[in-house]
């Protein structure tokens, strides 16, 4: 295997002898049926079965077992009852930063009666698992310029817990301890290794023995990415894993290796990329973290340096790291070059499991770029790569050197390419679930595709703003005619993917969904249960795909939910609210274009009550369009460019459906404060810092002017909200 670095290291596949069967065995690590050491169902539970996970029906980690397999074994709610699934209680007190009510994204954990999770700006929650009712709430009192910088929104994916302890990553860098029983900090500590590059944290941490790990997000936004590991009693820095290069001196033997993959000419103002946003696993048997790494930035590798297009380690890469130095024990480079956005950093399952005819320690993980890896997790040998939705950017994955076989349609440098996944990936950050009993991976798949283009404003890198010198559009099947010739048909839509890891095959494929579907849990109720953008609570036959039960909320679901039991009870707990990418464009049948985004908690039981309907959004009082401002050509345009380069990553013009402020609708006062807001920050805690590094006073006018003459426009008809762009 090329990708394999420790060619000293290089480890024979491990054979279970019947020795360390027997011991497996006794330990009850292994299940020990008649069929011998090949009990697929027993196997893959070692993992799971490792420290205290899903014990008294609590939800502890993360991903519920420390191989993040979020298959519970709670079966009270199954397929023969959950027709009867209904509310036991909601919690919706999030707290709310100025006009725009942000995503939720976080997976919420079950200890003791108590369930812990976070809300938009990183504010935890404690409440009674039983009544919803609040325990305790920290706000980090998060710095709200922060949101600019931040890709996707200002969203958190959850806490983790250890004996008395809390822990969160706040989107401004830092990692927080917190006292269980009542909130209160215990230690706080600065994770940013340069406090005016754009890093922003949205993932949760992970525990690593005795540490904490957290990465952090930025690659579009000119950073360089890595993992740092703090002892989780003191918040003392213990290691730190750079996932790229950079220009520094700081040079490892990893770095080292990594330098030989990139251009000595790689402008390093641009960061790079590689950033650890999501996944993070750890194997307390092997003594491996295993991290997933992000794109490269600029996105084209041709424009890393010297033209040529380079692998540039360990972008889009998964990295096992010796969890006790942080130093690497091998890699495997999904995508190499990356120019696609196409991040290694989506959800890794660790599972053990039969594989011709052994049991193997794997690691498997579904990332953007639409194959679905596994591989040996001890020894970094790839053993399965198959796509899992159509794609149009590689033909296959060569099994002998681990590299994708690209097709002549991947590389746009000359031409627009439409490329298929798109850079929303056929797998976000959403979560997969491996089930048991089934020994299936349901993925939460989304099918697109993106016309990639580049671009050169002549500019060069901008502090503080988008700097990726490419970009991508959904397609216009017309427009766009011949760039779609002899590819996949236009696809932009999810689904539920229930995955045979061994066979490389899926098994079943639910109906079509809208794009952004939600994370997944499955159980030993013989179910998988996932909400989705049209704001349903679906729950799915964990053999046979079949549709059980649909429960409409009003709310966007993309989290993934939970369960746990208490009082012989159980209950499923999901986070609901539209966030994350799609809060910048809402499609127009996603939930929140009919009903206020209000982030709820909902937890269900069986015979329950209904669950209400968020509630109607109230047509908007249509305001007057300001008059007296510039209107020549010039002013126009120059107010045009400048807010499709730094406006419309959030506003979306001419009123088409989003998350966040309307502009096309913005009153006379909002316009006479325009220059408040965007040069001087009054909005800053609300999430809208000040542009007065990058924009002038003449460059604000302009944008007012533009805004104003293009509702003219609308008003009389004249243009339309644009086409959706979803990527
Ligand atoms: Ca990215």
């Amino acid at each position: 295997m090329l990708n394999m670095h420790h060619q000293q290291h290089k480890v024979k596949p491990r054979l279970v002898t019947s020795r360390v069967w027997l011991l497996l065995c006794l330990l009850g690590i292994a299940g020990c049926g008649d069929e011998g050491p090949v009990s697929e169902k027993a196997d893959t539970r070692s993992v799971s079965s490792m420290g205290k996970d899903h014990q008294d029906g609590e939800w502890l980690l993360h991903g519920l077992s420390q191989g993040e397999q979020r298959y519970s074994p709670l079966a009270r709610i199954n397929a023969n009852n959950v027709n009867d699934l209904a509310l036991a209680f909601e919690y919706r007190d999030f707290v709310v930063r100025g006009r725009t009510e942000r995503g939720l994204q976080a997976t919420p954990l079950m200890d003791d009666g108590t369930l812990y999770f976070t809300g938009p700006w990183d504010v935890v929650y404690a409440v009674d698992a039983r009544t919803g009712e609040e325990r305790w709430v920290y706000d980090p009192d998060v710095d709200g310029a922060r949101a600019r910088v931040a890709c996707c929104d200002v969203v958190n994916r959850g806490v983790a817990l250890r004996d008395e302890n809390v822990f969160v990553a706040t989107t401004d860098g830092y990692l927080v301890a917190l006292e269980k029983g009542t909130g209160e900090e215990v230690w706080k500590t600065n994770t940013f290794v340069d406090r005016t590059a754009s890093y922003t944290i949205t993932g949760a941490p992970r525990l690593a023995g005795n540490l904490v790990v957290i990465g952090n997000g930025g690659a579009e936004m000119g950073v360089r990415g890595y993992v740092s590991a703090y002892e989780i009693e003191t918040g003392d820095l213990e290691w730190r894993f750079y996932t790229i290069p950079g220009a520094g001196q700081d040079e490892t033997i990893d770095i080292a290796r990594a330098r030989k993959t990139w251009s000595d000419n790689m402008p390093w103002e641009y960061g790079g990329g590689g950033t650890v946003w999501d996944s993070m696993v750890y194997d307390e048997k092997l003594g491996m973290l295993y991290i997933g790494v992000g794109n490269g930035g600029p996105w084209p590798a041709w424009e890393r340096g010297d033209g040529a297009i380079h692998d540039n380690l360990y972008l889009s890469s998964i990295v096992a790291l010796d969890a006790e130095t942080g130093l690497a024990k091998w890699h495997y480079q999904t995508t190499p070059g990356d120019s696609w956005d196409y991040t290694a950093t989506q959800h890794m399952i660790l599972a053990d499991m039969e594989w011709d005819g052994e049991v193997r320690q794997l690691i498997m993980q579904a990332p953007k770029n639409g194959f679905f890896y596994v591989l040996d997790r001890e020894s970094g040998e790839l053993l399965s790569a198959e796509p899992f939705v159509p794609v149009s950017w590689a033909s296959g994955v060569d099994m002998a050197t681990g590299r994708p076989i690209l097709k002549e349609n991947a590389n746009y440098s000359k031409q627009d390419r439409v490329i298929t996944p798109a850079p929303g990936g056929a797998h976000n950050w959403p979560p997969m679930a491996l089930n048991l009993d089934t020994n299936l991976v349901y993925i939460p798949a989304e099918e697109r595709s993106g016309k990639y283009a580049t671009y050169d404003d002549g500019r060069g890198y901008l502090s503080g703003s988008r700097n990726t010198r490419a970009l991508s559009t959904f397609p216009n099947a017309k427009m766009d005619a011949d760039l779609l010739e002899g590819l996949p048909p236009l696809r932009l839509h999810s689904q539920v993917i229930a995955w045979d890891p061994v066979r490389g095959e899926a098994v079943w494929k639910s109906e079509s969904q809208l794009p952004f579907t939600g994370g997944l849990l499955t159980t030993a109720g013989n179910l998988v249960l996932s909400g989705s953008s049209a704001g349903f609570f679906n729950v799915f036959h964990a053999e046979t795909g079949a549709l059980l039960k649909s429960i409409e909320v009003g709310t966007m679901i993309t989290a993934p939910p939970m369960a746990y039991e208490l009082d012989g009870e159980q209950y499923i707990a999901v986070l609901a609210g539209a966030g994350g990418v799609a809060l910048g464009r809402y499609h127009p049948e996603f939930a929140p274009v009919k009903y206020r985004n209000q982030g709820r908690l909902l937890v269900f039981k069986l015979g329950g009550n209904t669950v209400p309907l968020a509630p109607l959004k109230e047509a908007p009082i249509q305001n007057a369009i300001p008059a007296g401002l510039p209107s020549d050509a010039e002013t126009l345009l120059l107010g045009q460019e400048q807010f499709e380069r730094h406006c419309v990553r959030c506003h979306q013009p001419r009123g088409f459906p989003s998350g966040y402020p309307d502009l096309w609708n913005m009153s006379p006062e909002t316009d006479e404060m325009f220059n408040e807001i965007v040069l001087d920050g009054v909005m800053e805690y609300g999430g809208m810092a000040e542009f007065s590094d990058i924009l002038t006073s003449e460059d604000a006018l302009a944008i007012r002017a533009y805004i104003a003459a293009d509702r003219e426009k609308v008003r009389r008809g004249e243009v339309q909200a644009d086409r959706i762009q979803l990527h």
